[in-house]
This record gives structure tokens, C-alpha cells and sequence, in this order.
């Protein structure tokens, strides 16, 4: 089964996870069936779905109406014929396994042989779903989060049968409906997101009941300080305390003696009104940056979350990309854990744990083998030019933070890939697209596009998360946007969605700006009492008139692309049906066009800007000389005689 084959799918339950999993599903364009065991559930589900779908239409999120979305959903709570025309299954039914043999024996009874039977479950071993059908090579976990609609991740779980191709093909299915997957390679309890998530409030309520830190204390450095959004007491509240309590029950792990008191005194999180925090007399989470204290030891939580991660790796559960990838996506972390464990130190991690392990004598502080492996090897992060990551200055240091693509033809795609902070600028990426320039062959190169990852945002301007106690003099002016100017080749911002402050910056930096109409541009900066520190006061002022310019320093506020456009800030602002095509157009012609006259052109531009009009006459007419002598020149001509396309070598 290939994802060319999957047209019909079904959905097992309609309930928190089932309905959104539905709608995610319908809206990809697919035809899918949702059932439940009885009308009203259906019918629950189905109501839920609708008033999302109304809710998108409004926002403006969706392309279609909400009707034709929801005609491509059949409701049933007949099972045999929900599924027997389905290539693809996916099982929402409560976390039981019995329930959960129950509808897999029925499953392999009704569906095609070549259906591929998914479950959502979030801590049920695939295996062991799989074992009640004949088939459980095509029995796979799909793990998405909740809710489905507005969480980007979904983990692709191999049970110990689950064969290459039923995973691949779920992988790609995963694409398809524009989320994005990882995969979890062996059926490991509580798979890679929740597993590396556990340590961050476990180890927090070992350091409250042993009395070395206090709650507000751990979630004010966490949240102020470390950039989570969230701190491990909030979000214990959250979940449910007795949540976490069964989990590591289940696990056989031991019970940190404040989650022990919480859970006899029944006071659970939010849901009874009362755990770390009280939300009944009191004002719920109530910690703020004033919490955060420089003595709360943070690296005994992101030791253990960085061990637990090197322990996945070094089992071959997931990769390091998978690992950083779930837990910015799944878990809102500001960066994957072993991006940062890179710039902490193997090293300065393992000591901690050592030194842990040989304080408390418990297992939780045991280093992994991976771990210790990575340091012997002197593989110690970022300063060391290698760790969970490569950090080499050639061409192969790996990107967290940036996808590159970079095609035959010479187009470099760079797409900012932070979606779940809205593609917004942070100094890994700003340093990762200064080292693919500054590090790409540029003989290789025609044209450079930039993009957002996700549908929402370009780019919606700098992370300044986790920086709130920074000082005046650390703030460095990064040259990324200097960078991206003089870069010898044409470069196209394909903005879809915001591009606001940072990113807005980045974008004007470009040579050319293409945007869907519903974009929207903006310099929000003033309003935080800053202005715009990446070239922004500059480029904008040069580029539009000043009274523009200034007002949209000054006052802040958006401007919409069709404003943008005839304010001469973009190219060309399209209907997102005409995206694509008009960036392709504009592509064809910067990749297709001479290199060398490209590049003086845009040169002896940017340069002459800054300069009276006589000094810019100059460095034209020197550069109009040069390429009198180019290949390409006498290419050019001869192609205008003989009437064909000129094929530039950019000799
Ligand atoms: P839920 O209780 O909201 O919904 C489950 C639905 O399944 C109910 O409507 C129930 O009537 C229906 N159901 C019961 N038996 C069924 C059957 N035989 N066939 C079809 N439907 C049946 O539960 P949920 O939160 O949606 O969780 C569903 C699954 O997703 C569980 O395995 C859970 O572990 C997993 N999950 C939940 C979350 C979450 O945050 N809620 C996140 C990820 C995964």
C-alpha cells in the first residue's frame, strides 16, 4: 500500500480525539467515515467538528467552506460498513486494550488485506494491539496530540511487526494531510514525546520534595529563564496529577513524596480545583518573571530530559531531529533538547548526572550509554564542532532550525522552519542562514527562495522568549540580514501568512517579495518600546516614501499585502491559487537569467542606493564594461538573432 493508493479512510471514534482527527483528515481533501458506538456520540462529534470548521472559515484558515469540508464525512456507527471500503484506519477508542482488541480482531475481520490499521492510542504497546489480527505488519501507531486540528506533530510508531512500507506509507499520509510526522522506530512505553517529557516534571517535584527549590520558584525560571511555555506545576495541573502518578506507577518508577501527598489529598490540578496551584480561592498558576531565581539549579531538569533523549538515540527509538522535532512541536519547547544539550555541553550534562547519581543513588540519574559514548568520543556540542549535531564550518553541518533544498537547476529553497513559534527569528536560525550562505557554493547557485514552514506565518518577527533578563550590552546586531542583502545571487521572499518585525526584516532584505493577499506586513516593535534593529528603519525608509515608512515605524500597525503592494514594499501581492505560479514565473526567469549580469546588476543596485548618482553611474558603467566580455553577453546575443532562449553558463 502506497499513499497513491489511499483514498478512503475511516475514524474510529468520535469523541476529543476522533472528531478532530476527522475534520484534520477532511480537510486534507480526503473522504473519510467517522464512527462511533452510538447516535448522540456521532452526532456530538459531528457538531464539534462543524463549529471548528465555522471557527476556521472566520479566521480565514480554510480555503473551502465549512459545507464542503464536511461533505467528504460519512458518519456511521455501523463498523463493517465504516470500514470495508478503507484504505486507512485510525482507532480513537478509549485507552483500553480490551476496547482496543475488541475493534483490531473486527478490524482484520472487515477491511481489505492491504488496509493499514493505525491506532492513536498514547500508551498502549502497538504490539500488542496488533497481536489480536493476522496481519499486524500493517498495524501501526499514529500518535497525534491534542487537539489534532491545531497540533502540527504526529508520531509514526513501529510495533516490534509493523513492516518498512506500512510505516512509510503512514509517514507519507502524515504529510499529506500537512502535519508532521516523526517516526518512533521501536514500541517503547510512552514513545519519544511524553518520554522525554517526563523528566521535566518528575525531576521538578524531586527538587520541591526534597525541599532544594519551591513551585513558583521552578516554574518562573523554567518559563521566564528557559523559554518553556509553560512551567512543570502548571502543566502537571494541567494534565492531571494523578495523570503522571499512574504513568510512572505503571512503569514501576518511584512516586516523588509531593505528588504522593497531592494525589491522597485528592487535590488533582484543575479539574478538582486545587493542586500545586488553587483554582477555586486562589489565582490559578499564579508565578511570574519576579519567580525566577538564579539559584534554582534548571540543569538537574534538563539533564535528565537531554539523558532520556540520548537514551532514545543511543537505542535506535529515534533520531536526534526526531527527538527536537517532537518536543518543539508536540510539547512547545523553544528548541529540541538536544539542540541545546549541544550548546550546554555533553559534558557539563554528564557531570551533573554523575554527580546526581552518586548523591541520591537512584536510577532516574544513571547516565545513558549514548550519552557517555558521545563524550568520550569528544563529541561534546557545539564548541567542540560536534555533538547530538554536526557544527563543522563545510557543507555538512546539520540545520535544526532551516530545511534546505538545493535543486539542479541552481535554486536554493531555504524555508524557516519554527512553525510553532510561527517561523519566528531566534539566533539558531539567524546563524544557520548565515552559514548556508556564507558556506554554499555559489557557482552552484542561480537564485535563493526564503519561506515559512506551516500555514500561518512567514515570518512573525524575533523569539525573544527566554531572554527577558538579557542585557543591553549581550544583545549582538546579527548579520543575517546583511547577509541575505549581499549575497551575490537574486533572493525572493515567497511570504504567505504574517511577516511582521524580524521577519519583516528579513524579507525587505531580499531582492523581491512575493506575497499571497492575505498576508499582512507590520514593524510591531514600537509597541514594545523598541524599534525595528535588523535594517528595518533603514531598507524601509529607502524604499517607500518616508511618510510610509515612518508610519509604519511609528505606529506600529499592520498593513494588508494589496497596501503592501501599492505602496511598492512587495512585488506583487496574488490569490493564494495564484501563489505558486507567479513565484514560479519570477524563479524561471532569476534562475534561467546570466548569472554575472545578475549579479552586478544587483550589486551595483544595492550599492549605488546608498550613493549620489554620479558614484552609482560609475560603478555601473564599470560593471556594464565587464560584461562586455562575458560568454554569456555573446550567448545572449546570439540567441536574440537566432531567435531561441539564451542558456547562460555564467562564463
Ligand atoms: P474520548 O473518550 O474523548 O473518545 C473516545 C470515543 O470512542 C468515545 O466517543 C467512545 O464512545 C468511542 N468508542 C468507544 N468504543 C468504541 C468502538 N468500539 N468504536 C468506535 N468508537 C468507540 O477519548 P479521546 O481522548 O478521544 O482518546 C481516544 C484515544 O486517543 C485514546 O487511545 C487516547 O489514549 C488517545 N489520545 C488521547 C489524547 C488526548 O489528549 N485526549 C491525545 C493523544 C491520544
Amino acid at each position: 500500500m502506497t499513499l497513491d493508493d489511499i483514498d478512503r479512510v475511516a475514524v474510529l471514534g468520535a469523541g476529543s480525539m476522533g472528531h478532530g482527527i476527522t475534520e484534520v483528515v477532511a480537510l486534507a481533501g480526503y473522504r473519510v467515515t467517522m464512527r462511533d458506538i452510538k447516535e448522540e456520540f456521532i452526532q456530538d462529534g459531528y457538531d464539534d467538528i462543524e463549529w471548528s470548521l465555522e471557527k476556521l472559515a472566520e479566521k480565514d484558515r480554510i480555503d473551502e467552506s465549512p459545507e464542503t469540508v464536511l461533505d467528504r464525512i460519512d458518519i456511521t456507527t455501523d463498523l463493517e460498513s465504516a470500514v470495508e471500503d478503507a484504505d486507512l484506519v485510525v482507532e480513537a477508542a478509549p485507552e483500553e486494550m480490551e476496547i482496543k482488541h475488541d475493534i483490531f480482531s473486527d478490524l482484520d475481520e472487515y477491511t481489505h488485506e492491504d488496509a493499514i490499521l493505525a491506532s492513536n492510542t498514547s500508551s498502549l504497546p502497538i504490539t500488542e494491539i496488533a497481536e489480536a489480527t493476522s496481519r499486524p505488519e500493517r498495524v501501526v501507531g499514529m500518535h497525534f496530540f491534542n487537539p489534532p486540528v491545531k497540533m502540527d506533530l504526529v508520531e509514526v510508531i513501529y510495533g516490534q511487526e509493523t513492516s518498512d512500507e506500512t510505516a512509510e506509507t503512514t509517514y507519507e499520509f502524515v504529510e499529506s494531510i500537512d502535519k508532521t510526522p516523526i517516526y518512533v522506530r521501536k514500541d517503547v512505553r510512552g514513545f519519544v514525546v511524553n518520554s522525554v517529557l517526563g523528566p521535566f516534571g518528575d525531576e521538578a517535584a524531586w527538587m520541591v520534595s526534597q525541599g532544594e527549590a519551591e513551585v513558583r520558584e521552578v516554574d518562573g525560571t523554567m518559563v521566564h529563564e528557559r523559554g518553556y511555555p509553560m512551567g512543570p506545576f502548571e502543566l502537571s495541573d494541567m494534565t492531571g496529577i494523578d495523570i503522571g502518578y499512574h504513568v510512572r506507577k505503571e512503569a514501576g518508577q518511584p512516586i516523588p513524596p509531593i505528588v504522593q501527598e497531592k494525589v491522597d489529598a485528592e487535590e488533582l490540578g484543575q479539574k478538582t480545583g486545587k493542586g500545586y496551584y488553587d483554582y477555586e480561592d486562589g489565582d490559578g498558576a499564579d508565578y511570574g518573571p519576579e519567580d525566577a531565581s538564579d539559584d534554582f539549579d534548571w540543569l538537574r531538569i534538563e539533564a535528565r530530559i537531554i539523558n532520556e533523549a540520548a537514551r532514545l538515540i543511543g537505542d535506535d527509538v529515534a533520531t536526534a531531529e526526531a527527538i527536537d522535532t517532537g518536543l518543539r512541536l508536540g510539547a512547545g519547547f523553544p528548541e529540541g533538547p538536544c539542540r541545546r544539550a549541544d550548546k550546554i555541553g555533553l559534558d557539563t550534562v554528564l557531570e551533573k548526572l554523575e554527580s546526581l547519581y552518586e548523591e541520591h543513588g537512584a536510577d532516574r540519574y544513571e547516565p545513558s550509554e549514548h550519552l557517555r559514548q558521545l563524550v568520550e568520543a569528544g563529541n561534546t556540542g557545539e564548541d567542540a564542532g560536534a555533538g547530538f549535531y554536526e557544527y563543522g564550518e563545510s557543507a555538512d553541518r546539520d540545520y535544526t532550525t532551516i530545511n534546505v533544498e538545493h535543486h539542479d537547476n541552481g535554486l536554493l529553497e531555504v524555508e524557516l522552519d519554527r512553525p510553532e513559534r510561527m517561523n519566528a527569528l531566534n539566533q539558531d536560525l539567524m546563524d544557520e542562514v548565515v552559514h548556508l550562505l556564507e558556506n554554499v557554493d555559489v557557482d552552484e547557485v542561480r537564485a535563493v527562495t526564503f519561506e515559512g514552514a506551516g500555514d500561518r506565518a512567514f515570518s512573525a518577527g524575533a523569539d525573544i522568549t527566554g531572554f527577558s533578563g538579557i542585557d543591553p550590552h549581550e544583545v549582538e546586531v546579527t548579520p543575517v540580514f546583511q547577509t541575505v542583502n549581499d549575497f551575490p545571487r537574486p533572493t525572493l521572499a515567497k511570504i504567505d501568512g504574517f511577516c511582521l518585525g524580524g521577519g519583516h526584516e528579513l524579507a525587505l532584505a531580499c531582492d523581491l517579495r512575493i506575497a499571497t493577499e492575505d498576508s499582512e506586513f507590520g514593524f510591531p516593535e514600537i509597541n514594545l518600546g523598541l524599534l525595528p534593529g535588523g535594517g528595518g528603519t533603514q531598507r524601509a525608509i529607502r524604499m517607500l516614501t518616508e511618510a510610509r515608512a515612518k508610519e509604519l515605524i511609528f505606529r506600529g500597525e499592520r498593513i494588508d499585502a494589496q497596501t503592501a503592494e501599492d505602496w511598492g514594499l512587495i512585488n506583487r501581492a496574488v490569490p493564494a491559487e495564484e501563489f505558486d505560479d507567479t513565484v514560479q514565473e519570477f524563479v524561471d526567469d532569476l534562475v534561467g537569467g546570466p548569472p554575472i549580469a545578475l549579479r552586478k546588476a544587483k550589486q551595483v543596485m544595492n550599492e549605488g542606493r546608498d550613493q549620489d548618482i554620479s558614484a552609482g553611474l560609475q560603478l555601473e558603467s564599470q560593471a556594464f564594461g565587464l560584461l562586455l566580455s562575458t560568454d554569456d553577453m555573446m550567448e545572449g546575443a546570439t540567441a536574440f538573432m537566432q531567435d531561441r532562449e539564451p542558456e547562460f553558463e555564467g562564463q
